[in-house]
């Protein structure tokens, strides 16, 4: 007998991020640096979460930006399958505006958009307060009246609002305290299987990495060195560096 595959299954297998060659240089003065990123070739699946692994200045940050077109790509390709992918950042406070209540922030992609009416618009940032477990009451308070998990919280309900299907998460718990850390992490776990969410998890913390991704990429200077499934890629590297990496955790 056949299995029966439903359509969910098949759309599982369906790439929603394809990177291919991709260069980014800043040009700094007259002078000329090394690109940030080179020669950057990967793909992120339908409900994937890949873990993108590096020291500090590798290049993570301008690799991510690239992808979203906040910087531009000296060459190279980056194709998006699906609409409205979104970022969160390390710093959960920089990225809320301070003037603006929760739920008018929550409910910015909406005006943008045009789309609904107020009160449906306020009905659906409720929702997505609970989504990210916050609650109702949380509406009207501004940024600095919430703690640095909480307002990870809030930019995390923000970059959902408009149901992406892909979510670029750059060291999106690094500047939490680990209890609060593990928090993020699980919810980020429970999105990704609700909404069937891709997630490019961004991080240096290989102890982070491992706990969140199906995946793994190793950059090191600008390049992707070594890529894999995140349990066999910690178990048996093959590129030194990522050795090296794993070494310095005490992993190996
Ligand atoms: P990571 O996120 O891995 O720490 P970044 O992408 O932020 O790395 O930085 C990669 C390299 O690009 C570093 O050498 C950094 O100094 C440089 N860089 C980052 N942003 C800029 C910029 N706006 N202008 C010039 N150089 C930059
Ligand atoms: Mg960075």
């Amino acid at each position: 007998m056949k299995p029966i595959k439903s359509s969910k299954q098949e759309e599982l297998h369906q790439n929603i991020l394809e990177v291919s060659h991709l260069q980014v240089s800043y040009k700094k003065n007259t002078e000329e640096q090394d690109p940030a990123c080179q020669d950057i070739s990967f793909e992120i699946q339908e409900g994937e979460i890949v873990g993108l692994l590096g020291e500090s200045g590798c290049g993570k940050s301008t690799l991510a930006k690239a992808i979203l077109g906040i910087v531009t790509p000296t060459s190279g390709e980056v194709r998006h399958y699906s609409s409205y992918p979104q970022m969160i950042f390390q710093d959960p406070y920089s990225s809320l505006n301070p003037t603006k209540t929760v739920g008018w922030i929550l409910q910015e992609p909406f005006r943008i958009q045009k789309r609904y009416s107020k009160a449906e618009r306020k009905e659906r940032a409720i929702k997505m307060l609970y989504k990210v477990g916050l609650s109702e009451q949380y509406m009207e308070r501004y940024p600095r009246q919430l703690s640095g998990g909480q307002r990870q919280r809030v930019c995390i309900g923000a970059a959902l609002m408009l149901e992406p299907r892909l979510l670029i998460a750059d060291e999106p718990v690094s500047a939490l305290d680990v209890t609060i850390q593990a928090q993020i992490m699980q919810l980020l776990l429970e999105l990704h299987s609700q909404m069937g969410l891709a997630i490019l998890f961004i991080s240096h913390d290989l102890r982070v990495v491992y706990q969140m991704s199906d995946r793994v990429m190793i950059m090191q200077q600008g390049r992707l060195v070594e890529q894999g499934s995140t349990q066999e890629l910690y178990a048996n590297p093959q590129h030194p560096y990522t050795g090296a990496l794993l070494e310095a955790a005490n992993l190996r």
